[in-house]
């Protein structure tokens, strides 16, 4: 009788846990423990490479650490009310990209950057057109440095492509500022000429009202994805990959690996045996930027600061500079972006949140007046640089070592697989660039597979 009732019960649970399993999202079954490829890491390139997997007829599991897809494409409401994009905000790349293709078709609200101009503040009052024009002889005299150096093919740090007489120009601590710290997340002595000579034109470049990270979110619906599953050791030893995460171990054919560089460097996913020589070498010399995004909220108030502009002020020409330059009410939200990078910002990203607020309505203060402090509403810091499923902002190849993304995205023993930005030449560092290295490297995943 015991057992009768037990075997009764047992298939009636399993037919209703099978039931309940078809009907429940995928997050909640359990892990299938032998599909064709896992992937490890649900941002762009991690979800594209499932994108791809899936529609070539392989089976995909996405194991992701942390508790929502996007990596880091992030949009939330709650902080301002707004959407407000955490990480990738402008949607960047090639004339035409899948990201800038599915927002058009979805309907999303896009308003091009490319030429928005900048405010520019010397002090208190605007620039002169006479500063203004020594400011474009700062930003062209670095920029042939940067070019010169990059035909000659030479990997030297930015700081030493310099010409001779940038260091005296009036503006040439702001330009770097821009350039280096803010847009690759390291200052010029950190900074690989390579990087931005192989960098590829940008012809397309949005900022979108309902946020980057909702396309990247809304691009991987319905990806058999499993959030709070973090990989903790890829064992390679044996023909395929076996993928340890709390929830089980997951066995598969091959492995798609996106985690930032700044997670493989910190050794957070184990390997058996150790990743070879030349991928650790890669990984060393491939370490994270930072740009961190400093937000104040106001109540309304303008200040004679134009909708959808840059605004920058001159600084000392003894860089890196304690700076934090805007985005001025992006879609008429009562917000300004303030972005800080390079060593700077992974210095006021440790001070915390109120230290770098302060700091940023300080700056404002200084531009438009101590009313700015009235009329401040609050204020937020991203956590880009001590979240450890990211560890900084995006990768810059150190100088020297630029061929780093090329080896980083070597495969190792058919079965590892490399994707996302830092090996996404030539868009690296970019939400697009990583989404093409997902979608190549499930190309390649699936021909070898067969
Ligand atoms: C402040 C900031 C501003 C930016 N601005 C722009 C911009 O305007 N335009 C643009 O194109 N790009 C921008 N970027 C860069 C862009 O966000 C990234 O290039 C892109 O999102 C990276 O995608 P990815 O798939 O390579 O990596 P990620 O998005 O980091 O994806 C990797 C995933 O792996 C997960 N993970 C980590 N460890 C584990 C583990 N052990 N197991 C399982 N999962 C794990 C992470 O949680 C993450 O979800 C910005 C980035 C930052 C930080």
């Amino acid at each position: 009788m015991q057992s009768r009732h037990a075997n009764a019960l047992s298939r009636r649970s399993v037919l209703a846990s099978m039931l309940a399993t078809a009907a429940l999202p995928v997050w909640a079954q359990s892990i299938p423990t032998n599909p064709d490829v896992v992937v490890i890491g649900a941002g762009s390139a991690g979800l594209s490479a499932a994108r791809t997997l899936i529609a070539e007829g392989k089976s995909v599991v996405i194991v992701e650490a942390a508790d929502r897809i996007g990596g880091r494409a992030y949009t939330e409401s709650e902080t301002f009310g707004v959407p407000f994009d955490h990480g990738a905000f402008n949607v960047m790349g090639p004339s035409s990209f899948p990201y800038l293709e599915m927002a058009q078709q979805w309907g999303f609200d896009l308003y091009r950057m490319n030429g928005i101009g900048e405010d520019v503040y010397v002090g208190n009052r605007r620039a002169t057109a006479d500063e203004l024009g020594q400011y474009d002889v700062a930003w062209s005299t670095m920029r042939s440095g940067f070019s010169k150096a990059g035909r000659e093919g030479l990997d030297i740090s930015a700081a030493d492509a310099m010409p001779d007489g940038f260091g005296d120009m009036m503006f040439a601590g702001l330009s770097e500022t821009w350039l280096g710290s803010m847009d690759y997340g390291v200052d010029f002595d950190s900074l690989s000429v390579q990087d931005w000579w192989q960098f590829a034109d940008t012809p397309s470049s949005y900022m979108v009202r309902e946020g980057y990270g909702t396309i990247v979110k809304r691009m991987g619906e319905g990806l058999p994805v499993f959030v709070n599953t973090p990989a903790t050791h890829v064992d390679w030893s044996g023909d395929g990959v076996a993928v340890e995460t709390p929830e089980g171990t997951i066995r598969a054919k091959a492995c798609v690996i996106t985690v930032s560089t700044g997670v493989l460097a910190a050794g957070s996913i184990r390997f058996t045996p150790e990743l070879p020589d030349w991928k650790q070498q890669a990984i060393g010399n491939l370490p994270m930027g930072l740009l961190a995004k400093v937000t104040l909220q106001f109540d309304g108030e303008r200040f004679g600061l134009a909708q959808n502009k840059w605004l920058s002020y001159w600084v000392p020409n003894d860089t890196p500079a304690e700076a934090c330059y805007f985005l001025t009410w992006p879609f008429g939200f009562d917000i300004m972006i303030g972005w800080v990078g390079g060593k700077f910002g992974w210095e006021l990203s440790a001070a915390g949140r109120d230290a770098a607020v302060d700091f940023a309505l300080g700056e404002v203060a200084k531009i438009v007046g101590e009313d700015a402090r009235s009329l401040f509403v609050k204020g937020h810091l991203t956590g880009w640089a001590e979240n450890p499923l990211t560890l900084g902002a995006y990768a810059a190849a150190l100088p020297g070592h630029f061929n780093a993304r090329a080896e980083l995205a070597r495969p190792v023993g058919d079965r590892l697989f490399f994707a996302g930005e830092a090996v996404a030449t030539p868009y690296m560092t970019l939400c697009s660039g990583a989404y093409m290295t997902g979608e190549e490297v499930g190309r390649s995943v699936s021909r070898l597979l067969g």
